[in-house]
This record gives structure tokens, sequence and C-alpha cells, in this order.
């Protein structure tokens, strides 16, 4: 038997979630879209609730969740605003590169520091660079071994977090040569000498969220902070992007249900041509057609957090959630424009910030292409997720 039945913890988890998606989020959304503004108050409050570190296991002060109810979570957080909650759910892309390599003790000095109810603290993945998006093993940024400690040189962009980060998570390579087989990971603090914040970016969508480069000038990291170690990033990014993605496919799934949702309330209200738009067949399938993405993009997002719990593989069913969840995220959010007509085009209403905010769903943690590039290398036969390397 498959069982759609969700647990208690579960329901509890999801229904914290959408309250605070609804009282918290909601009355600022638009607000803090409009200035690109965090709100510093309501991310103390979300961290008091656990919000920022739904993926630290419990012995470290985190949620401890479950990637499925982690996924759900997300989706909740999502449908309240895009731009918040790509702030709250970066931890969880920054940490997971320690979950499956750090030891116990970069554990216990990192992960507390995510958890902290008072003076809570992010942390930033540090993978993309100027010269290297979907083509993660063309990094610049070097490191070199000098006795007790390494040194660390290169520039990171598009970075959720950087601006605000306690520690970041970075991919550097020690032979540039070597592609992928010289690649190492590195835990390295904001405050280190050397460590520096360069532009913010202003952007389409997700504005309530810090997007920057953080650049590392002969910064010196100890060799304790070593994380994973050369020739061995490569597949730690793999794993991380493998097990994010059905939260990243969940995000896509909150905004489109969102969207659903307004344009289904506007579609009974407004009148034309003597009676309400949903009555018309052409706006009526449209919604059906985005209530019935939406569900099966749920399954999708679900299947793939039960696989990475299960520790099973997962990297196929992350990559169909992924791009399936962000494909109905912009087609949903552009219908639901569409089905608002000329109102859907201002800025007073919701789908107009929702159709932005959807673009990202298709850009980070692996653009829809590079979803599909590794579905097809799977077709192929080829598991090795960049078979041109
Ligand atoms: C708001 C935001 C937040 C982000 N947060 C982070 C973060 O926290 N940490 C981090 O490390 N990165 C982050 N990123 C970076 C993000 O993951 C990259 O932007 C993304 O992976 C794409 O890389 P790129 O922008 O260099 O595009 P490119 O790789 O240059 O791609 C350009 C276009 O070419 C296509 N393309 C490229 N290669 C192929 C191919 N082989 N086959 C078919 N099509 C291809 C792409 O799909 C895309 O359409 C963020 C980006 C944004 C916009």
């Amino acid at each position: 038997m498959v069982d759609f039945e969700l647990s208690g913890e579960q329901k509890a988890a999801c229904k914290m979630a959408h309250e605070f998606a609804l009282n918290e989020m909601r009355p600022v959304a638009l607000e803090c879209d409009k200035e690109g503004k965090i709100p510093e108050d309501l991310i103390k409050k979300a961290a008091a609730a656990g919000l920022t570190s739904v993926a630290i296991p419990d012995e470290y002060g985190g949620g401890g969740l479950d990637q499925v109810t982690a996924s759900m979570v997300s989706e909740e957080l999502f449908w309240g605003c895009a731009g918040i909650a790509t702030t709250l759910g970066a931890n969880s892309l920054a940490s997971t590169p320690m979950l499956i390599s750090a030891n116990e003790e970069q554990k216990k000095e990192y992960f507390p520091r995510l958890c902290d109810p008072e003076n809570p603290k992010f942390a930033a993945f540090c993978l993309t660079e100027p010269g290297a998006g979907s083509d993660a093993a063309a990094l610049a940024t070097t490191v070199q071994e000098q006795g007790d400690h390494f040194i660390l040189n290169g520039q990171k962009c598009f970075i959720t977090n950087g601006g605000i980060a306690d520690f970041y998570t970075v991919f550097a390579t020690y032979d540039k040569e070597k592609k992928y087989g010289g690649i190492g990971a590195f835990i390295v603090d904001r405050s280190w000498d050397g460590v520096s914040i360069g532009k913010h970016e202003d952007k389409m969508g997700i504005r309530a969220s810090d997007t920057s480069e953080v650049i590392f000038d002969n910064v010196k990291v100890p060799k304790e902070n070593l994380l994973v170690p050369m020739g061995q990033g490569f597949y730690n990014v793999m794993q991380t992007l493998d097990l994010t993605r059905a939260s990243v496919a969940a995000a896509g799934v909150g905004v489109a249900r969102a969207a659903f949702e307004e344009a289904l309330k506007y579609s009974k209200e407004r009148v034309q041509f003597g009676r309400p738009i949903i009555a018309q067949q052409a706006i009526n399938f449209m919604l059906a057609d985005m209530a019935m993405k939406i569900e099966a993009g749920r399954r999708l997002y679900q299947l793939a957090g039960w696989k990475a719990w299960k520790e099973l593989p997962c990297s196929l069913e992350s990559s169909y959630a992924k791009a399936f969840c962000g494909d109905v995220a912009m087609e949903v959010t552009i219908n639901a424009v569409q089905i608002h007509g000329g109102y859907g085009y201002m800025k007073e209403y919701l789908v107009e910030k929702l159709m932005r905010d959807a673009k990202i769903m298709q850009i980070y943690e692996g653009t829809a292409q590079i979803q599909r590039l590794v579905i097809g290398a799977n077709l192929m036969g080829v598991t090795d997720a960049y078979p041109w390397n």
C-alpha cells in the first residue's frame, strides 16, 4: 500500500508554518518586496520558532525534520512570501554539505550558531562564480596548503544571504586543470581577515532576500576547517543538490498555490459578459490545469524527499521534481496574472509579485535545462550528472 496520510508531526509542522506564513509573512510581503528589505523582527520570530534550522539535527538544537516534512514546511513558507522564505531557507542549503561531510567538532562548533533562538545566525552556500554557474566544475576560487592552514582566494557571486551570513560553506579548487577532480570545500567565518562582501544584487523577484558577492582575499583557513578534501568536493555538491532540490521544488509549489488561490477567488468575483469569468470555459480549464499541476508537483517533491530521507538514490527524482515544479510555478503564476486581466499587471495585486518570484524557481539550484540534462543523461544510462567532463 502507498500511504498518502500525513503523520501527526507532519500535520503539526505544516500547520505551524502555514500560520506563520499567513499571520507574519503575508502582512509584510508586498512592502518588503517593494523596498527590497529583509524584515529583521520577523526573521528573529522565525528563528525562535525553529524555521531557520528545520534541517539541523535536533542534538545540535535544530528541528531535525526529514526531507519530506522539511519540504512541506518550505511549501507553506513560500506560499507566504518567496523572498522572506528564501532568507529563512538558505541555512538548509548551506548546512547540507556539512550534514554530508562535517566531522563532529565542526558540527558542534557551527550548527548551534544557526539554532540559537535569541541570536540567530545565518550560513551561506558559496559555489557560483562569475565564470562558473551551471558548469560548477569550472570554478576558479583557489586554495593552497601552507603549513597548518590553507590560503583561499576568489570571488563568489549570487550568494543567498552572502551579505548577512556568519559563516560560509565554500567550494574551491586546488588545481583548476583537474576540473571537478580538484575541488574541495571549507567552512569559512565571515569575521576572518580577507573576507568581504561585494555587490548586493537588485533583483526581479524574491526581493526580501539578500543576494551578494562574497570575496576571499588571501584568507587564512585553519586546517580544522577543511570540510571536504581535494577531489571530493564536487561529489559533495552533487549530493547536496540531490538532497535540497525537493525543498526548492516544494517552494515552486508554494508560489504556484498562492497564485492559484488568488486566481480562483478573483475568477469567482469578476463578472464579464453577465457572469463570473470562472464560468467561461477558457478560464475554467486554465484553473483546472493549474490545480492538476500543483497536485502533481506536490507528489513529485514528496517522492524526491522520501527517497532522500530513506537514503535511496534520488538524483533522478530530485531533478524531475525541481524541473517540473519550477515550470509549474512559472506557468501557474503567468496564468494567474492572465486571469486577473489588466489588474494582474498592477503592483497592488499579489499575482504580479508572484509571477516575478516564480522565475527564480527555474534558475537557482540548477536551471530547468540542467535538470533535464541530468534526466536525459540518466536515460542514456549515464549516472554521472556531468557526463561531458
Ligand atoms: C537569486 C539567486 C540566488 C542564488 N543563490 C545562490 C547561492 O546561495 N549559492 C550559490 O552558489 N549560487 C547561487 N545562485 C546561483 C545559481 O545557482 C546560478 O545562477 C545557476 O546555477 C545558473 O548559473 P548561471 O547564472 O551562471 O547561468 P549559466 O550557467 O551561464 O546558464 C545560462 C543559460 O544557459 C543554460 N545552460 C548552461 N549550460 C547548459 C547546458 N550544458 N545545456 C543546456 N543549457 C545550458 C542555462 O540553463 C541558462 O539558461 C543564485 C542565483 C540567483 C539568481
